[in-house]
């Protein structure tokens, strides 16, 4: 059985198929759609420039090739591992040989906006269908919270719309915590070229609806932002309500070893997934789109083989971004302490490759729009490369 499904339970679901698992297979999935892709939602999709069809994950012929028993609008309520049974929260039990976990991760909220319809959260194709229709009674002024993944490419498609875009972040430089502040200001530049007034270090302390069409978001030091429909993207927290009590270890997420099993019977994929680095002793959980394809793949496969002959997960992580006509991409684990060595175009251009470097050696690569220079250095991240052999490689 698999529960969540998404990109990472359905390519689980794929992978047992694919590799001969011929037995009933349930994928339970909370929300009412059928699979469909994310990264979407907050490009294309929220442009108005994709429809629903353009974001299946897989054509209805393609799952129905899949032979599941593909339960959606079902919640899995709670997890008793002894005996192998998975409670919905509609009273119904399902019993399974093997589960994927694959319940990836919900949006954090602040407090004060709940029950306001102009603030909004962008995770689910609901959200984005809620967000288009604030735009269709013609919202004009977007104020988003959190220039992380979700604000920055919110704000761009915003903008590409002809709205007026504040973002506000908490951090000093956006995007610091994860590439570190010379690349975060990169991309604080690239809001501010585009139009987009970006205001940091500063908190979000309340949005107020003083009278009614009159909507404002009051910040830390005061200021009142006006807006006519605000977005909140401050980051996820992992789905594991449903396995408290279960047995399951749970702490940032499903606590897994580096073959993907939280216990003989059970793998876990994708957002939710905090799996064991076995080269290096760190506990990991990534929130990205390849991650989660690449794990449910393995963790189907592993299910099927048993813990004794599963594959390591050691895939190199990779993700992107679409802002602004710019495509970002980083492969490795960056980290915000690195060096960073810009080896190729310029940052004021917006088109440059960085490479990051940790104790000696490559740790990340980071491009903006160049694709095939970012790609040529996954060979020095498989191989973990000492950092002069990694320059001198890069062409
Ligand atoms: P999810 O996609 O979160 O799916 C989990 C599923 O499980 C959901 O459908 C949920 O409803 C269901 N579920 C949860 N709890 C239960 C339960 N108890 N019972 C039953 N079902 C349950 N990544 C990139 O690398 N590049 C991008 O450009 C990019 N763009 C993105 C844009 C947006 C708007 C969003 C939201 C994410 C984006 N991502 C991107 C991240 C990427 O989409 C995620 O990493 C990926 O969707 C994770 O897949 P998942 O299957 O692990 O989890
Ligand atoms: P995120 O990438 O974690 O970014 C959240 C940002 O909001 C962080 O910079 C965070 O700063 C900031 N923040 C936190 N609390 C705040 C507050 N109270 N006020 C203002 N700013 C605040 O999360 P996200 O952008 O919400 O994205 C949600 C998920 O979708 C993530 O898993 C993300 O990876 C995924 N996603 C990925 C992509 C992509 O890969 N292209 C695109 C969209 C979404 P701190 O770091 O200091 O907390």
């Amino acid at each position: 059985m698999v529960v969540g499904a998404s990109l990472a339970g359905m390519r689980a679901a794929e992978s047992l198929r694919s590799e001969g698992f011929a037995g009933e297979l349930a994928v339970v999935g909370a929300e009412g759609h059928l699979p469909y892709d994310r990264p979407p939602l907050s490009k294309q999709f929220l442009q108005g420039t994709w429809d629903r069809a353009r974001i299946a994950l897989r054509s209805e012929e393609r799952l129905g090739a899949l032979g599941l028993d593909l339960r959606l609008g079902a919640v899995a309520a709670d997890l008793d591992p002894v005996g192998h049974l998975v409670h919905l929260s509609d009273g119904d039990e399902l019993a399974y040989d093997g589960l994927v976990v694959a319940t990836g991760a919900a949006p954090r909220t602040l407090p004060g906006s709940e029950g306001l319809t102009w603030v909004h959260v962008l995770r689910t194709l609901d959200d984005a269908e809620s967000l288009r229709s604030a735009f269709a009674q013609g919202a004009q002024r977007m104020v988003v919270v959190g220039a992380g993944f979700i604000g920055s490419e919110v704000a761009s498609s915003c903008r590409a719309m002809g709205m007026d875009v504040t973002v506000v972040e908490a951090l000093e430089v956006p995007l610091s915590g994860v590439l570190g502040e010379q690349m975060g200001r990169v991309c604080a530049d690239l809001h501010q070229e585009n139009g987009v007034e970006l205001v940091t270090g500063v908190g979000v302390v309340g949005f107020e609806e003083p009278e009614v069409g009159s909507r404002r978001i009051r910040l830390s030091d005061g200021r009142l932002l006006p807006a006519d429909v605000a977005v909140v993207g401050i980051g996820v927290t992992p789905a594991t309500s449903w396995l408290e009590g279960s047995g399951l270890e749970v702490a940032n997420g499903v606590h897994c070893d580096g073959r993907l099993f939280a216990a003989p019977d059970v793998v876990v994929a994708g957002d939710v997934a905090n799996w064991l680095d076995e080269a290096t002793g760190d506990r990991v959980r990534i929130e990205h789109w390849t991650n989660a394809a690449e794990q449910g793949v393995l963790a189907g496969r592993n299910l099927l083989s048993g813990s004794s002959d599963a594959a390591p997960y050691d895939a190199v992580p990779y993700f992107w971004s679409d802002v602004y006509g710019s495509k970002i991409q980083v492969l490795g684990r960056p980290g915000p302490d690195d060096q960073v060595v810009v080896v190729h175009g310029s940052t004021g251009e917006k088109r440059f490759v960085a490479l990051y470097e940790r104790r000696g050696r490559l740790s990340g690569v980071l491009g903006f729009s160049s694709p095939r220079q970012v790609m040529s250095m996954r060979a020095q991240l498989v191989s973990q490369a000492r950092f002069d052999e990694a320059l001198a490689a890069f062409t």
